[in-house]
């Protein structure tokens, strides 16, 4: 049976061939722990390490002592919320992040509220933006810490990291990024977006999973941060546990593909996002979720009207893999929250579908994908007007 064509490069992408020959030797012959010092083994492991280091640093402009491995994008969203809500304990207990969160945000923050931390968590337009106006109202003596998400996950939409990061600055409050679908994909830059913190992850950018750093401002203003994990005084002592090479060195390799063939690609990826599109908008009652312009170029994220969510998602598996909502709450029985933030009701929010267009996509699948979203939004709705139900209820719109 052939298997579904793989459109949901948000929750994760394939492994870059490229990406998992630079592995390889670290799995074999160059076994060693970066920590051995007495040794060879350990010295090529430890220079390994340095190599990619310098080059995830300096993919956003940072250098290298400020790149702090961890195990994902999750561990150092979590390193850096609760790491900054701890070593800021004195000057205030008020963070402000979006709606529109990642749960690796969300859920650090809401484990910080039940110790009696203060949250914000900020609207965003209809289109998904923040309302810097908005932001600036939300910031207090006592605020500490902003998060706000680069790229998000379900929408792709793109945030104003260099706006926010001045308002931040300028009000001396520290700025956190989750740039997890970010990195590789839009130009990132630490010094001139004014971001203090940036969580990182490989595997979403053709690099393998089980990897990803927190970026840690080293200078003007020198970021404090409390670990979350204690041991034996690895990663500065911020991170503690033992590093793991081949997946250090993938991440790097990844990053730096992504970076040299970044404008071409995208520019790609784009074309096929319209084509996809222009297909799907030939329909009567889809919606896009999110910015049209200001998102990442794969994403394309819609509303049905008129058919069941689950349906939906379930006459779609067969052709193509995609998602409703993120993959990680999807296991979740409720409309995803980022949906819900752009204003969309409970059934649209619901009967959405991601679509994550990534480097190994071409037009061929593209269009198989087009034709049976199309055919099964097509049955869905006439099986409903059969039942006797509308098929496209403007109230839900
Ligand atoms: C995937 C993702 C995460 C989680 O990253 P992991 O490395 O899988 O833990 C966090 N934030 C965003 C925006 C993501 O897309």
């Amino acid at each position: 049976m052939q298997r579904p064509i793989y459109l949901d490069c948000h929750s994760t992408t394939p492994l870059d061939e490229r990406v998992l020959a630079a592995m390889l030797p670290y799995f074999r012959e160059q076994f060693g722990n970066p920590a051995s010092t007495s040794h060879i083994y350990g010295w090529e492991a430890e220079s390994a390490v340095k190599l990619a280091r310098e080059s995830i640093a300096a993919a956003i402009h940072a250098i290298p002592e400020e790149i702090i491995f961890t195990s994902s994008a999750t561990e150092a969203n979590n390193l850096a919320i609760k790491g900054v809500a701890e070593a800021y304990f004195e000057k205030g207990k008020h963070i402000v992040t979006l709606q529109t969160e990642h749960n690796a945000v969300l859920d650090p923050c809401a484990y910080l509220q039940s110790l009696g931390f203060d949250l914000t968590y900020l609207p965003v337009q209809s289109d998904g933006l923040l309302d810097l106006a908005e932001l600036e109202k939300a910031i207090r003596p006592d605020t500490v810490l902003v998060s706000a998400i680069a790229a998000n996950n379900e929408i792709g939409v793109l945030q104003p990291l260099a706006e926010i990061g001045a308002i931040c600055r300028s009000n001396q409050v520290l700025f956190h990024t989750d740039a997890a679908q970010a990195i590789g994909k839009i130009p990132l830059n630490v010094e001139a977006m004014q971001i203090d913190l940036m969580s990182l992850t490989a595997h979403k950018v053709y690099g393998p999973k089980g990897i990803g750093a927190l970026y840690v401002r080293r200078r003007n203003p020198r970021v404090q941060l409390a670990p979350q994990m204690h041991g034996g005084g690895h990663e500065r002592g911020i991170r503690s546990g033992t590093l793991y090479p081949p997946q250090i060195v993938g991440f790097a390799q990844a990053v730096s593909i992504a970076l040299a063939d970044r404008l071409e690609e995208n520019a790609r990826i784009l074309q096929l996002r319209q084509r996809l599109w222009q297909q799907l908008s030939s329909l009567d009652g889809i919606m896009l979720n999110g910015h049209e312009h200001q998102r990442l170029a794969g994403n394309l994220n819609i509303s049905v009207a008129g058919v069941d969510g689950q349906a939906l998602i379930l006459g779609l598996q067969p052709v193509i893999a995609v998602s409703s909502g993120s993959a990680c709450t999807s296991s979740k029985n409720t409309p995803s929250h980022v949906l819900k933030a752009l204003g969309r009701s409970n059934d649209l929010a619901y009967a959405s579908i991601r679509f994550g267009i990534g480097r190994f996509n071409t037009e061929a699948e593209i269009d198989r994908a087009a034709k049976h979203s199309i055919d099964t939004i097509d049955s869905l709705r006439q099986a409903r007007s059969q039942l006797g139900l509308s098929s496209i209820d403007s109230k839900q719109i």
